[in-house]
């Protein structure tokens, strides 16, 4: 198979103030252009995305936002739109992460028009698939994750502006992950997925673990088969957890 360039995305959900940027300056000056190294990105509170964009520029940092609206713009107080991050300079836009579909009710459906937005806006989908831990001890996490992953990807997905990211929900922020065997069982069936609706496109689209990666156990997630790539939660928010992270998938 092609090689496929790893992404190690940050998401820092809603942690971080103005002081937090010089860990991600931190970060961006311990990153090489090497077209062999991986692609790294932050995603920061929304308040924080023009001054992160600002201080990347031209820097091999990668900038994304954690949540979109669907629509372009229009009387949805609070929320915004795709178009707007693109406009603070962000790049790309986790969307249906567990914690959105948790607090927020956010539904396949909805996270399907976050992603369509993403895409109307030249964003990068980071759509986020995983089962609980009941669907887990009840024998259903292939079928959850392979239904979500068809409800949630939009018609015009491809490798340049879509990534999927596996994250077990009883492994965010736990300490827990699954075994390597599992992990890799359901990136194969992702994968097998992605191939079969989206054909050669599919096979180079980007398939992310996340929950609970660590220094101590990034390089063995991230040899599995079809892992290309690590979203990092709370290991993300020190600059040399983060980087000890990236080094690893050398
Ligand atoms: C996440 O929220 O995307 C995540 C993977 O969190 P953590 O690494 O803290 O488990």
């Amino acid at each position: 198979a092609k090689q496929i360039r790893p992404l190690i995305a940050g998401n820092w959900k809603m942690n971080g103030l103005k002081s937090a940027l010089a860990e991600a300056t931190a970060i961006r000056d311990a990153l090489t252009t090497d077209p062999g190294a991986p692609e790294v990105m932050i995603c920061p509170p929304a308040t924080l995305l023009a001054p992160l964009a600002d201080l990347t520029q031209g820097s091999p940092l990668a900038v994304g936002a954690q949540d979109c609206h669907a629509a372009p713009s229009g009387a949805h107080t609070g929320d915004i739109s795709a178009e707007m991050l693109r406009d603070t300079g962000a790049t790309a836009v986790i969307v249906g992460h567990s914690e959105r579909r948790a607090d927020h009710g956010e539904i396949d459906r909805i996270v399907l028009g976050k992603a369509t937005a993403a895409h109307r806006a030249g964003l990068t989908a980071i759509v986020c698939i995983g089962e609980t831990r009941g669907q887990r001890e009840a024998g259903l996490t292939l079928d959850v994750v392979g239904r979500q992953l068809a409800a949630s990807l939009p018609e015009g997905a491809g490798d340049t502006n879509t990534v999927v990211a596996y994250e077990p929900v009883w492994a965010i922020g736990t300490g827990l992950t699954p075994s390597n065997d599992d992990v890799a069982e359901v990136h194969a069936l992702i994968r097998r997925d992605l191939e079969a609706r989206f054909g050669a496109a599919g096979s180079r689209i980007r398939i992310l673990y996340g929950g609970s990666v660590k220094p101590t156990n990034a390089r063995e997630l991230l040899a599995l088969p079809n892992v290309n790539g690590a979203l990092v939660g709370g290991a993300s928010l020190k600059a040399a957890d983060f980087l000890a992270i990236v080094r690893a998938t050398a």
